[in-house]
């Protein structure tokens, strides 16, 4: 029940790091609902904000933005949900007026306000969330897989299914094989590519994007060109290369690798402009597309659930590590320096 003060692991700039605070209970207002958080994950994102990234909310803020729970208590003219429904929340409600909503990219929405990114998120007791982000999860499904399901899936379904519309039968390339990477292979597994090369500079990486599903992988060392070893390993150029790093040369290890008619799915985030070295008139008479993706559509996260519920794909298995939120900041310091091999970190109430 509602008490009047929560716990809430709370960011305090990149000096200070994080702490855990007692804050007040979150009421919901007009058009939102409080959940009482049941599980969340620790994201490489949030990563970028320890290491001096600016938050888009500014600080002191409570993190966590992969979250599911259950509603505790609705604001005022909430009239689809209750008290006891189960939920997972979706970053990428965007205003739903703007052009770049009207124009089917509600998760770019320069008006978005995402739990974890600009209000508080879900490393917390409880948390406060417009309606407008929340969806059920179907019965079969536990809260610590919806939780995964929000960023760790959607966001690889989003980029493969939605905006590079991969097609069954498909050669790809997935540089960088991270929790993003390994997941972005697990999906275009399920979605029927051919053939998956995975690329990192971590044998160890290479050894858990097999095991998602990699066809071939490819060693390389930091900062190389990867494009040849690539087409060495597949004996071809790909149609679809997926850059989950943010650096300019993964960039353009990835243009480098593709086929004419290919296509480059960019999901890492960086901050460096990017120089492709890719003459003009290749990209006119290759018809070469550059594409963008950031999290994922309210729909796509939907459909993610339903798979997992469907048994299509097993969400579940890339938990390496579940901790309580007393252990956030030890969970962030594993996360940082990769002790303990961790793939997937949730952080799940139950878990002291
Ligand atoms: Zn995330
Ligand atoms: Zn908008």
């Amino acid at each position: 029940m509602a008490t009047d003060t929560i716990r809430a692991v709370r960011f305090h700039g990149a000096e200070l790091g994080v702490a855990i605070d007692e804050v007040p209970y979150p009421a919901p207002g007009k058009g939102e609902v409080a959940l009482r958080v049941s599980a969340c994950g620790l994201c490489g994102s949030d990563l970028h904000f320890l290491e001096g990234m600016p938050v888009p909310g500014g600080v002191p803020l409570t993190l966590g933005h992969e979250p599911a729970g259950v509603v505790e208590a609705i604001g005022e003219g909430v009239t689809a949900w209750s008290p006891g429904d189960r939920v997972a929340i979706t970053l990428g409600a965007g205003c739903g007026e703007c052009p770049t909503c009207r124009t089917g990219h509600p998760n770019s929405c320069p008006y978005l306000v995402a739990p974890g990114l600009h209000i508080d998120g879900a490393w917390a007791d409880v948390m406060r969330v417009p309606e407008s982000t929340l969806v059920r999860i179907p019965d079969g499904v536990s809260d610590v897989a919806a939780a995964v399901a929000t960023d760790c899936v959607a966001t690889p379904y989003h980029g493969l299914k939605c905006r590079a519309r991969l097609q069954p039968g498909e050669q790809i390339a997935v540089i960088g094989c991270g929790g993003l990477g390994t997941q972005t292979i697990a999906m275009a597994r399920h979605l029927g590519a051919a053939d998956i090369v995975a690329v990192d500079v971590s044998a160890a990486a290479l050894e858990h994007a097999r095991a998602a599903g990699a066809t071939a992988t490819v060693l390389v060392e930091p900062g190389r060109d990867a494009a040849a070893a690539i087409m060495g390993a597949l004996g071809a150029g790909v149609t679809l290369a997926v850059e989950c790093v943010g650096r300019p040369e993964t960039v353009a290890s990835g243009i480098g690798a593709l086929v004419p008619g290919g296509r480059v799915l960019i999901i890492g985030v960086g901050m460096l402009p990017l120089s492709i070295g890719v003459p003009q008139a290749l990209i006119a008479l290759w018809e070469y597309s550059f594409i963008g993706s950031f999290g994922s559509h309210k729909e796509d996260l939907e459909e993610v659930l339903r798979l997992e519920a469907a048994g299509e794909i097993d969400i579940e298995s890339c938990i390496s590590h579940r901790l309580g939120l007393d252990e956030v900041p030890a969970g962030l310091e594993m996360l940082q320096s990769k002790r303990d091999d961790p793939q997937r970190i949730v952080m799940e109430t139950g878990v002291v």
